[in-house]
């Protein structure tokens, strides 16, 4: 059975959840392998638009079971909230459709506190944290200071480890910070209520997952965030404290002996360029063009609703981005909100000074990077209700075809709006 990856290229956002929405009708498993409740990934469907935050995008499906793998982070009141919340609407959500791992990491509301903090200390210089406490938490889990879901199960030892990691994080709170302390029986209490209402979905989800290799269920693998925020090869630091490529799936989902299996890897693109967050950006634009495609497109952040930055196709960025995650094909999303321009700018290089660049370069580098473009002609037509690659205008199809050429990978999805059936397959 291959095993389909779905992840980002560019700086997320890209429509991984639109597209893990439509895979999953034909998957038996869906599994978040890295991040946490900071995505923020979007499905609309026959139940209504979601924004969904922890929970894979599977969860629509009673024959999917979602898996919160290994490498993920969890803000346990978070997912208990998701959970009610998505059970509010009509969505059916069982301890056979959900699961969690044992091994995930529990992201602590001291996280949360230390993520604001630190960006409140770093004022105009921070990096743009959605604050939901990622990167204490991953660099707590690299210090060793974590505290694994399952823990919830051993009421002593999840108190004595809570304690061990208060002991250094209060001193930090009250030293540098100047902000109050938190206390062992706050936390301790906020993990055994929290914690207590997922403790029927918490289980070892390795075990989990060989079963399923071994009776051939299909699986699928949905990322978050795009190569460009990955914490070893993205616009280090404006990055995330995970990594999103799908070099990493298969560990951060739990899923072992997989090698023989053919790897599908769709790397999800958007037709132009956005990101939230600092950081050197080299395609931005700002303006008239800007602000309506932000409108019409409704470019803002799915968890935090901060207006997304702007900008022109860069195939600099993206031919790097799809790279890196190895993708076999694209999914090339949001080509209905570029109708109605009469041109359509494409970054081929970047410019330093006289060198022209072709591979993405390190942050000091893009920091003086100009953008090199080409132009090509745009389209009027509304493409939202066509299904099929031909139908489209033929200025359309040059764009994708230029697209694919200069990023190297086929482009075999095309998305044309948020619903789960405005999609092209070619
Ligand atoms: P993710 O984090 O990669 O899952 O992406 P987000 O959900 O944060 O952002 C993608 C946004 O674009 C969401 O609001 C989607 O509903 C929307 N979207 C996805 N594909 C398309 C498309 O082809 N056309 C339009 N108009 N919107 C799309
Ligand atoms: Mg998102």
């Amino acid at each position: 059975m291959p095993i389909r990856i779905v992840v980002g290229v560019n700086w997320g956002d890209e429509g991984k959840g639109r597209m893990v929405d439509y895979f999953s009708k034909d998957a038996d498993v869906v599994i978040r392998f890295q991040g946490g409740n900071n995505a923020g990934h979007t499905v609309v469907n026959e139940f209504g638009t979601f924004k969904l935050h922890l929970v894979p995008s599977g969860i629509f499906y009673q024959h999917v079971t979602n898996v919160l793998g290994p490498g993920t982070v969890i803000n346990l009141e978070a997912a208990a909230d998701e959970l009610q919340q998505l059970i509010s609407r009509g969505i059916q959500i069982t301890s056979e459709t959900y699961k969690i791992s044992d091994r995930a990491i529990i992201c602590f509301p001291f996280h949360v506190l230390q993520d604001e903090y630190e960006e409140e200390r770093l004022g105009s210089g921070g990096f743009g944290s959605t604050k939901q406490g990622i990167a204490p938490v991953y660099g707590d889990k690299y210090l060793k200071y974590g505290i694994q879901v399952g823990a919830i199960r051993y009421p002593d030892y999840l108190k004595a480890q809570i304690g061990r990691c208060i002991e250094l994080k209060n001193r930090l709170f009250e030293n540098v910070y100047r902000k109050p302390p938190v206390t062992v029986e706050a936390m301790f209490n906020w993990a055994m209520t929290f914690g207590g209402q997922l403790e029927p979905y918490v289980c070892d989800t390795i075990r989990l997952l060989e079963r399923a290799q071994q009776t051939r269920q299909r699986i699928l693998l949905e990322a978050q965030l795009g190569t460009l925020r990955d914490i070893h090869y993205g616009i280090y630091p404006y990055t995330t404290s995970s990594c999103p490529l799908s070099g990493f799936a298969a560990l951060g989902a739990g899923l072992f002996g997989a090698n023989d299996e053919r790897l599908q890897v769709t790397g999800v693109m958007k037709a132009f360029s956005t990101c939230v967050g600092a950081g050197p950006f080299v395609t931005e634009i700002h303006g008239e063009l800007a602000d309506s495609l932000r409108e019409t497109a409704f470019e803002y952040g799915a968890k935090t609703g901060r207006p997304r930055r702007i900008g022109h196709f860069d195939a600099v960025a993206s031919r790097y981005g799809a790279k890196l995650q190895n993708a076999t094909e694209l999914a090339l999303t949001k080509l209905d909100c570029l109708s109605g321009q009469s041109s359509l700018k494409i970054c081929t290089h970047y410019k330093i000074g006289d060198r022209l660049i072709e591979n993405f370069p390190i942050t000091p580098e893009l920091s003086l990077a100009e953008p090199v473009y080409e132009e090509l002609q745009g389209w009027d037509d509304d493409v939202s209700k066509i299904r099929r690659f031909e139908q489209l205008p033929a200025p359309a199809k040059l764009y994708i075809q230029r697209l694919e050429a200069l990023v190297r990978v086929p482009i075999k999805y095309i998305s044309v709006g948020p619903e789960r059936k405005a999609l092209i397959v070619r």
